[in-house]
């Protein structure tokens, strides 16, 4: 290519990346370099011009569209230094005939000034990205996932007793579940002594569990039954049909919340408060498979093991139960209901906590609970008298009380 079609073209190149611009028209266009640009050239002769091109000569056209811009330095407008004390003379400012000589190639000027855009614009990008990784971290995290929870609704279509107000307590359930829909559950669990039970009239008492259900049925997430001894009124059969059990202990895993399993237990089948040696064998059964699997455990049971937990209800015999958690090791929780007045404790390892019982709750106020699940706590969120609280994963190591 000629050079003159050459210097044409790289001049349309410089155009179109914005560092030429008209400077007025007499015989067509002339160009200049922009002034952000041509502030950032030194001087330049037209021989130094001439060189931009790979076997330039003097008569590259290109000295006419390539005027040696003026720097600041040379304006005389700055006032020159004092030469130091030392007597070393501050740097000459550049002739004109001297950048002749030392002064750089434009084009290689140009070109560098435009990889430093591209540089800036890079490392302004990834200050940008940081910033926004940044204000995501700040944000706080979302839980694995969550579940509802109730305990001791024990609706009685009777007169209060005391602070039981047993027909208030379908109003609160039912308020409850509201609520409970607002949220996105993976399950709902019902801790036990849904209705209280009427012992000599077993019609009555499945009447009760009915009305519950009913209200239950609302839920927009899966029910999970835990069984009461209040629920065990009319004896065990009606109930396991009422709610679709053919035994009061089972576990259950969720899709998508890998590493995490629920343990239902009955905390009746072995006497009032304890645990029969079938269900217990099963529980160690579970929880070694579990072990195995990686998973960690949340146990759900009516009955209380901890004394902290719940200073007057609880199991009769938890010591084989203990026993069994100790030994596995990937217990973090077990919740229950039965001490109405709720209560909290840790041992080995494993938060105990007792909701509060919905039928106590005073007139104007609930009991009930969504547990977010998070890979390092749970997030407990109480509802009326249940106290909100966080138990970290995994439980800080104190000292023990006495069961
Ligand atoms: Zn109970």
């Amino acid at each position: 290519m000629h050079r003159f079609h050459r210097a044409a073209a790289q001049t349309r190149q410089f155009k179109e990346l914005g560092l030429l611009v008209p400077m007025r028209r007499i015989f067509g266009v002339r160009w200049v370099v922009a002034p952000k640009v041509a502030a950032a050239l030194p001087p330049v002769s037209l021989r130094s011009a001439d060189t931009a091109f790979p076997g330039g000569g003097a008569a590259s056209p290109t000295r006419q569209l390539i005027p040696a811009p003026r720097r600041k330095e040379n304006s005389g407008c700055r006032p020159v230094p004092p030469a130091g004390k030392n007597g070393v003379k501050p740097p000459a400012l550049q002739s004109g005939a001297d950048a002749a000589v030392k002064a750089e190639n434009p084009f290689k000027r140009i070109r560098k000034l435009t990889r430093m855009r591209a540089t800036v614009a890079a490392a302004l990008g990834l200050l940008l990205t940081l910033g926004l990784s940044c204000i995501r971290a700040a944000e706080p995290a979302a839980p694995l996932f969550s579940f509802g929870a109730v305990a001791d609704v024990q609706y009685a279509d009777k007169d209060p007793s005391g602070p039981r107000q047993y027909r208030a307590a379908k109003e609160k359930l039912a308020a409850a579940v509201a609520e409970l829909n607002r949220h996105d559950l993976r399950f709902v669990v019902q801790l036990g002594d849904l209705a209280d039970g009427q012992v000599k009239n077993a019609g009555a008492t499945k009447a009760e569990r009915e009305v519950m259900l009913a209200v239950l049925k609302e839920l927009r997430a899966p029910l999970r039954n835990v069984v009461g001894n209040h629920d065990l009124t009319a004896g065990p059969d009606q109930l396991k049909i009422a709610i679709g059990l053919d035994r009061f202990y089972y576990d259950f895993t969720l899709p998508g919340a890998r590493g995490w399993r629920f343990v239902v237990l009955d905390g009746n089948d072995g006497d009032y408060g304890a645990m029969g040696d079938a269900q217990l064998a099963w529980f160690r059964g579970v929880l070694a498979q579990a072990k195995a699997a990686g998973e960690k455990v949340v146990c759900f049971c009516h009955f209380a093991l901890a004394k902290e937990a719940a200073p007057k209800h609880r199991f009769a015999r938890p010591e084989p139960v203990l026993q069994a958690m100790d030994e596995a090791g990937n217990v973090v929780a077990w919740f229950s209901g039965h001490d109405h007045a709720g209560g909290y404790g840790t041992r080995n390892g494993v938060h105990h906590l007792t909701l509060q019982g919905m039928i106590e709750a005073p007139k104007d106020q609930n009991a009930f609970a969504i547990v977010a699940v998070y890979p390092d706590k749970l997030a407990v969120t109480g509802f009326g008298t249940v106290p909100s609280r966080e138990l970290p994963l995994p439980v800080p190591p104190r000292v023990e009380p006495p069961l």
